[in-house]
């Protein structure tokens, strides 16, 4: 069956009462029948729930579905992305190991690399969106342990060759984790090209409503394994209740991204040489300057389109105020369009020149490209694009 069909009909057993949808287990720990039987659980002898700290049904549901779609053979959920980034860290790097990461990456995930993996005598180095295999490769240290990457990056939309930078991680013995979030694994499954760890924020696309917090960590078992004896310990499990809606929400993923993706792509389309506009980034359209990899390694170009507007800075947040429908907040990938400008928020502590190494100009803003009509996206956007002064 397609992968889509095992994330929509695995899940978990049908209790007594034959419901259809999938009940919630809103429960901190489960039952023993005897003292037999709990000693088997806790000496890990079969799969029995025992905390949902450690495990739970509707959090299990969640990770078979998100296996199912990424074609991963095991997973853990976390109550957050970035929860499931610096477990992906803490797990595999300890003191002396060196990570290598691509420069443009998710502003709370630089914080991480740059300010708390070093309090644990973890290095890092970044390598530019643009760099060759031989970049990467010349970047590699004797002590480098694992290459994370996001590809297309959040939010300058720049696309990483996920089957170069692969070759390397085999070559040199190093964990390849990569960051699907924008893409998701309908567009893009990086365990194809040979990632061995997948990292999301499922409060992304994943729930596509703009509702919960999420996260997971996708990879093979023995992998898995160690992020589960992490996590179990330190605590960032997923919520049930989370989990029981973030699971709902796959079996709509496929259908939603299709609609994400082509209305943005028609937006990015009909955007290209408007006179306000410096250029249009979108990874399916041919200016883009990884289009070749975007295409090679995406089925689609997803729902994100950011463009620049030539009055720069002061342009940005006049744009933000003259926008009528799309909602400004500080989310993505939600049914509902959203517009960002990241110079005057997510990135404004940055100086021009830290902006401009991970492709965030003045006047770059972030549109996520929800399911409204496009033809009443689009409309939005222009008209406050009008009013922009000349
Ligand atoms: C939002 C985001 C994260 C962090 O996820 P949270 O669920 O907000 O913790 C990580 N990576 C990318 C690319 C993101 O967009």
């Amino acid at each position: 069956m397609h992968p889509v069909t095992r994330a929509i009909r695995s899940q978990v057993d049908r209790t007594n009462e034959m419901e259809h949808a999938q009940p919630l287990f809103l429960t901190s720990s489960f039952c023993f029948d005897n003292a037999e039987e709990m000693r088997a659980a806790f000496a890990d002898e079969n799969d029995d729930n025992i905390y949902s700290r450690f495990s739970n049904p509707n959090v299990q549901e969640f990770v078979d579905r998100m296996c199912a779609l990424e074609g991963t053979e095991a997973g853990f959920a976390t109550a957050s992305g970035m929860s499931a980034i610096f477990a992906s860290f803490m797990t595999f790097l300890k003191q002396g190991d060196h990570l290598l990461s691509c420069r443009s990456i998710f502003g709370s995930t630089h914080t991480v690399i740059t300010k708390y993996l070093p309090k644990y005598g973890i290095s890092h180095s970044y390598v530019d969106a643009a760099a060759d295999s031989r970049a990467w490769e010349a970047a590699i240290r004797p002590e480098t342990k694992m290459i994370y990457l996001e590809t297309p990056t959040n939010p300058a939309l720049e696309v990483i060759d996920l089957a170069a930078v692969s070759a390397l991680a085999k070559k040199h013995n190093l964990l390849l984790n990569v960051d699907n979030c924008f893409a998701t694994p309908i567009a893009q499954q990086p365990v194809q090209y040979g990632a061995d760890l997948i990292v999301h924020s499922a409060t992304k696309w994943l729930d596509g409503q703009g509702r919960v917090l999420g996260g997971i960590v996708l990879g093979k078992k023995e992998l898995i394994k160690e992020i589960y004896l992490f996590c179990r310990s330190t605590g960032p499990s997923l919520s049930p209740f989370n989990a029981w809606l973030l699971s709902r929400s796959l079996e709509t993923l496929e259908v939603r991204m299709d609609r994400h993706a082509a209305s943005a792509f028609s937006i990015a389309k009909a955007l290209e040489n408007h006179p306000s506009l410096a250029w249009v980034k979108y990874p399916f359209l041919p200016t883009h300057p990884q289009y070749a990899i975007a295409t090679k390694q995406m089925t689609n170009g997803g729902g994100i389109v950011c463009f620049e507007l030539k009055g720069g800075l002061s342009a940005g947040k006049q744009f933000l105020d003259a926008l009528k429908l799309l909602s400004l907040t500080a989310n993505l990938g939600d049914t509902r369009s959203i517009a960002s400008h990241p110079a005057s928020t997510t990135h404004a502590k940055l100086s021009e020149a830290e902006r401009q190494a991970v492709g965030i100009s003045s006047g770059l803003i972030r549109i996520s490209v929800g399911l409204e009509h496009p033809d009443d996206i689009l409309a939005d956007i222009k008209q406050a694009l009008d009013q922009l002064p000349a």
